[in-house]
């Protein structure tokens, strides 16, 4: 359509507006082309035809005028056929000039005659002579015995109309000869010419003035209304939404135009809405931007404040890091003290016991019944008193983290009997039986009958203490598929009060004073049967009824686990931290199972466990607490932990930390960590408590020696005792 200006409504658009109306013009033109051109063929046709026929029709008169005229019968039948008829054939010649010169034809006329059934031209007939002959054409019209028939044909002479007019010697007689009128075609052509020009000039226009006509028809149904149409939109793009657009049309384009009008209104009800919602959006935007604002400063502030806070939170936390050192360093001076004092009390104490012993044997002379008394109390008391001490002891040592684990074979039946034996005279005593339950054939277990010895004398011991009547059973069995063995410790005891189960293995905790006072003890008893099945990788539990007796039950594997993985043993350890008295475990791992467990695991000793969750964390907290080892996982979200281990390894003051990788990372990576010299141990996930203690044991003797070489003048016992508590 064309780009200009829209016209006003109305009259002045211009008759073929728009590229459509072009368009379909030139289609119309292009159909109605073919079809003037065809009209104008058939009406040349029918022109040229009857143009011939009518030149035919003429010639045929001439030619059937002219052969009665040679009044041919006067002659003899057969004087033509002879060959030397030449006078007949004169006479017959000259009459036809007669006749042409009378009926003032000048038309070239030809004669043939009718000779051994060849037609033969009579000479010196025309003038000048004509040499065409009879065309065949003629001669089977003749042979036809047709009595007229007209040619039309074209010779190096030009174009040219025949007619022929056969004659006979006789009424009867046959076809003596043939009477050829010719005339030329070429005036008849440029008449017919002449004709069709005004025919074509005719057909032509008339063609051309119904294409103008259907396209002006077009134009008033069609593209004015659609060009209308157009102005409408184009009015409604710059908002003018009353630009008249005329519906009344009842055709599609009526209805088109009908539809436009009603979206015309009601996209300017819409764009009326938007206007004002935009306008309120507008304000409402500006009302939210001033609050955004307003809320950005409170930000900003609150932003500071959580920084100060969080400033005043490191500095918190590092006074607590401060102060666990020092509660840590209170409770080796304290496991120290306890140690030495045990030790230094023991001896003085064996010797009482011991010059007691000698006194009662009368070594020193025989002695009074009351001296005798008084010495039995000095000696029982002295020998209780060095079974507490010695408890002590026990549980300073599992405190500090100093007992080992010795893993052998035991028959578990008679480990218990054996275990039991030296209480039977107690429970005698007290007039109780003491049984042993155990199924007839067992495998031997793999663990530490020591640490299970202890733990097994503190519960029968306890449950002898709290039972006045009745009976002890010591009960053995298997369990979880032969994986694992549980003793239990029965007794019809006074049972212990609901409330107070969760706190007897607390340290020094007893149900209350009054029991005390009547059943004795240190209340570390369960503490140290707690903390040697924990060291055996086992669990104990507690079942009681108060006024019916006690249940004490200890799961055990009955196979303490052997750990294929790469042990600390393997390596050297590279260098050991310098300061023992950092007993800061660093454990980095994204999750917090392994920090918890290793927080669980290592409860009892005198190391504090401190988590990192990635490699920039870990690295954070390595550099700032130089821990005495960190437990790593390889698997870490953004930098993998081998990551971590290669910054380790270039930081000269780093290199020296000992690191265990826990992970469950693939075996190449694993190995891939081995390489790096301060990892000292690999242990897949879950973590082995007991597998942990050992290392940890193995880097506290590391550290030992190491401190003792390089400080050989300190007195190495005291030293190692120190690095160790
Ligand atoms: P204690 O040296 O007092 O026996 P324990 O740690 O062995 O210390 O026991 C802690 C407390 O648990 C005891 O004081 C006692 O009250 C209670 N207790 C332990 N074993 C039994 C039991 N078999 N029957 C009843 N009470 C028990």
């Amino acid at each position: 359509m064309s780009e200009k200006p829209a016209s006003a409504p109305g009259t002045d658009e211009p008759l073929f507006h728009g590229r459509l109306h072009y368009k379909i013009l030139l289609a119309t033109l292009l159909c109605a082309a073919p079809l003037i051109f065809g009209v104008d063929y058939l009406f040349y046709r029918n022109l040229r035809r009857d143009k011939i026929a009518e030149q035919g029709r003429q010639l045929q008169r001439i030619a059937a005028t002219t052969a009665t005229l040679l009044d041919a019968a006067e002659l003899p039948p057969e004087a033509l056929l002879k060959p030397e008829a030449t006078l007949e054939m004169r006479a017959l010649s000259a009459r036809l000039r007669a006749v042409q010169r009378v009926n003032e034809l000048d038309q070239p006329i030809e004669l043939f005659y009718w000779r051994e059934g060849k037609p033969v031209p009579a000479e010196g007939l025309a003038s000048p002579p004509l040499t065409r002959g009879l065309r065949p054409e003629a001669r089977q019209a003749v042979q036809r015995q047709e009595v007229l028939s007209t040619d039309v044909y074209t010779d190096r002479d030009g174009a040219w109309i025949s007619a022929y007019a056969p004659f006979r010697l006789a009424p009867d007689a046959p076809v003596a000869g043939v009477v050829a009128v010719s005339a030329r075609a070429d005036r008849m052509n440029l008449l017919i010419i002449d004709h069709f020009k005004i025919l074509f000039l005719e057909v032509t226009l008339t063609g051309l003035f119904i294409i103008v006509f259907f396209s002006l028809i077009l134009r008033y149904f069609v593209t004015q209304p659609l060009g209308r149409l157009l102005e409408g939109v184009r009015a409604m793009t710059r908002r003018d939404y009353a630009y008249p657009i005329p519906t009344t049309a009842n055709d599609e384009l009526g209805a088109l135009a009908r539809a436009f009008v009603q979206m015309r209104e009601t996209l300017q009800h819409y764009v009326a809405e938007l206007e004002s919602f935009a306008q309120t959006l507008e304000e409402k935007v500006e009302e939210r931007s001033i609050d955004l604002m307003s809320a950005n400063q409170e930000l900003l502030l609150a932003n500071s404040e959580l920084y100060e806070n969080q400033r005043q939170l490191r500095k918190i936390n590092e006074d607590l890091r401060r102060a666990n050192l020092a509660v840590m360093e209170t409770n080796r001076l304290k496991s120290e003290f306890v140690a030495n004092m045990s030790h230094e009390l023991r001896t003085p104490l064996n010797a009482i016991i011991g010059y007691a012993s000698l006194l009662q044997r009368g070594r020193y002379g025989a002695l009074t019944e009351a001296q005798l008394r008084a010495l039995t109390r000095i000696a029982e008391n002295s020998t209780n008193l060095l079974e507490l001490i010695n408890t002590f002891l026990d549980f300073s040592k599992i405190a500090a983290g100093k007992m080992e684990v010795n893993v052998s074979e035991v028959d578990l039946a008679q480990f218990l009997s054996e275990t039991i034996a030296p209480l039977d005279a107690l429970a005698r005593a007290k007039g109780l039986t003491l049984r042993l339950e155990a199924p007839p054939r067992l495998p031997p277990a793999a663990t530490d009958p020591s640490r299970l010895r202890q733990a097994i004398t503190n519960l029968v011991s306890n449950a002898l203490k709290f039972t006045e009547q009745g009976s002890v059973t010591v009960a053995l069995r298997l369990e979880a598929g032969a994986e694992m063995f549980a003793i239990e410790v029965r007794d019809t005891g006074i049972g212990i009060a609901e409330k107070d189960l969760p706190h007897i293995f607390e340290e020094f905790r007893q149900v209350d004073g009054s029991a005390t006072r009547k059943y004795g003890g240190t209340g570390l008893g369960l503490a140290i049967a707690k903390k040697n099945i924990l060291l055996l990788d086992g669990v104990i539990e507690v079942e009681s009824e108060v006024g019916k007796g006690s249940v004490f039950r200890v799961r055990l594997p009955l196979r303490l686990r052997e750990h294929e993985m790469m042990e600390a043993s393997e390596k050297p350890i590279a260098l050991p931290s310098r300061s023992p008295d950092n007993r800061i475990v660093l454990c980095i791992d994204d999750e917090p199972d392994l920090a918890q467990q290793l927080k669980a695991m290592l409860d009892l000793t005198h190391y504090t466990v401190i988590g990192a969750r990635n490699v920039t964390e870990g690295l954070e907290l390595t550099t700032v607490l130089h821990p005495r080892i960190v437990v790593l996982d390889l698997i870490l979200p953004g930098v993998s932990g081998l990551a971590y281990l290669e910054r380790l390894a270039e930081d000269p003051k780093l290199k020296s930390i000992p690191v265990i990788v826990v992970s469950q990372a693939d075996r190449r990576t694993a190995q891939a960590a081995f390489e790096f010299p301060m990892v000292i141990g690999y242990h897949p996930k879950p973590l082995d408590r007991g597998w942990l203690l050992n290392n940890l044991r193995k880097i506290e003797r590391e550290t030992l020696s190491w401190h003792q070489a390089s400080a050989a003048d300190q007195p190495a016992d005291r030293q190692a005792e120190s690095l160790l508590s």
